[in-house]
């Protein structure tokens, strides 16, 4: 098979187009230029006998899948949150940003590789928008959009070493301006970061609702990092479309989930990536067998650097977990974002599907499938976390010609060997990954270790 040649029929496959629509059979997708330009009926297919085929039998496409929650200035490894697990006296921040800075060009190759063909960057510093150009001026990477820093009513000095990803907003007039100062940088959405504190709360929300109003004004649309009911209540109420995380405090309500509906809010669960800390800390063996094949090696290695860390060298709450096996820890705020995350699907709420990458134990490019494979556990079903995961991430994307197998479209596919109707852990099993048109196999692109 060429995978660059220009006009190429992928025939054969059933079709899974990404807006939930029933799976196509008996047609054949024609790629021209980059572009999807027909898809083919078995009568028809004689009249392209002058185009290379490419015969999918057995095998399911489905569109470029697209992450809608990560961070490029966090690498997924041990020493990148040095705000909450600060372990810089055994590597320093400036040296992690360093080889995160590096390992740039390897992970857009790792997310191709992974079938992600979109990526949307919710928040980190300035630098941000240098990643986006870097992405754009390469033919191997991911569409990426991204959001500047977060506006937060907290500040975090530990990360910042000069371009801090996360900027406190102490007054309404602040946050306004933080709002304005990211404008003129086009970032896909404002980014906020809404943090619970109890005796704050009633202040925090007028910053909050001052930065959300002031970016409504600018045209731009705002996602809130919300965890709790009422923080992501108020944020909606100001305006938010976009809440990222679940609610995992407490379940949601009736009333919160009509005005999700009301307000068309995208709802991104982001499940895993507690998981991660949670995996990191219990040193298991965590890493299923495609995170282990296709994650960043640096990144697996300084994980792994934690075994032989001192304990005490280790900060609390991180530490306690180190002495706690998977068994003697039920995650109760698992099972509530997993209850929510279903009340929501099954009112309707518009689901999109992001990671969270860069956090430690979430790697960048692997972390989706099993943030999806968390979804079907949490009872959506196949077809919808396919949508969520391509689609509805387009939303997000702001990239109307992609997220779905419709005409005109771009030709950001995987094909799969297996069906991932039957079981959405299926989408670990890749053929071959198409951006625009171009098909690269995943072994072929995520063989290296960076920094070897
Ligand atoms: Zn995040």
């Amino acid at each position: 098979m060429n995978e660059s040649e220009s006009s190429f029929i992928l025939s054969n496959a059933i079709i899974i187009d990404g807006i939930g629509d029933k799976p196509i059979v008996n047609h054949h997708l024609l790629v021209n230029n980059g572009l999807i330009e027909k898809l083919i009926t078995n009568d028809e297919l004689t009249g392209f006998k002058g185009i290379q085929q490419i015969n999918c039998s057995g095998k399911f496409i489905i569109p470029g899948l697209i992450d809608s929650h990560i961070h490029f200035f966090q690498s997924g490894g041990l020493f990148t949150r040095p705000d909450g697990l600060d372990l810089r006296h055994i590597k320093s921040y400036e040296e992690e940003f360093e080889d995160i800075k590096k390992s740039i060009p390897d992970l857009f190759k790792r997310y191709i590789g992974c079938g992600v063909t979109g990526v949307i960057d919710c928040g980190g510093p300035f630098w941000n928008f240098n990643v986006k150009e870097q992405a754009e001026a390469v033919k191997i990477a991911p569409h990426v959009a991204v959001a500047g820093p977060l506006v937060s009513t907290v500040s975090r000095e530990k990360l910042d070493i000069g371009d801090p990803p996360i900027i406190q907003a102490t007054s309404e007039e602040d946050a306004r301006a933080q709002v304005r100062n990211c404008v003129k940088y086009q970032p896909i959405f404002i980014k906020l970061w809404f943090i619970f504190n109890q005796e704050r709360f009633e202040e925090d929300s007028l910053i909050m609702k001052a930065a959300i109003d002031e970016a409504i004004t600018l045209n731009l649309r705002v996602a809130v990092h919300a965890t709790e009911l009422e923080t992501a209540r108020r944020a909606v109420q100001y305006g938010a479309h976009i809440l990222v995380h679940s609610v995992f405090q407490e379940k949601v309500d009736a009333e919160f989930v009509q005005l999700l509906l009301d307000n068309e809010v995208i709802y991104i669960p982001t499940l895993m990536v507690r998981l991660g800390y949670f995996d990191t800390f219990r040193c298991k063996s965590f890493l299923p067998p495609f995170e282990q094949k296709y994650g960043d090696r640096w990144v697996i290695e300084s994980l792994g650097k934690l075994s032989s860390i001192d304990k005490n060298d280790i900060p609390e709450p991180y530490r306690q977990l180190t002495e706690k096996s998977e068994e003697s820890y039920p995650d109760d705020a698992r099972d509530i974002m997993y209850h929510n995350l279903r009340v929501v699907y099954e009112a309707g709420v518009s689901i999109a599907t992001g990671t969270d990458a860069g956090n430690v134990g979430t790697l960048h490019g692997v972390s989706i499938h099993r943030e999806m494979q968390m979804m079907e556990e949490a009872g959506m079903k196949p077809i919808d976390i396919i949508k969520a995961s391509t689609h509805i991430g387009s939303l997000i994307l702001g990239k109307k010609d992609t997220g779905k197998l419709t005409l005109g479209n771009q030709a950001d596919l995987v094909v799969l060997n297996s069906n991932p109707l039957e079981s959405i852990s299926n989408t670990t099993d890749i053929l071959i990954v198409y951006k625009g048109g171009i098909g690269y196999k995943p072994e072929e692109l995520v063989k290296t270790n960076v920094f070897s």
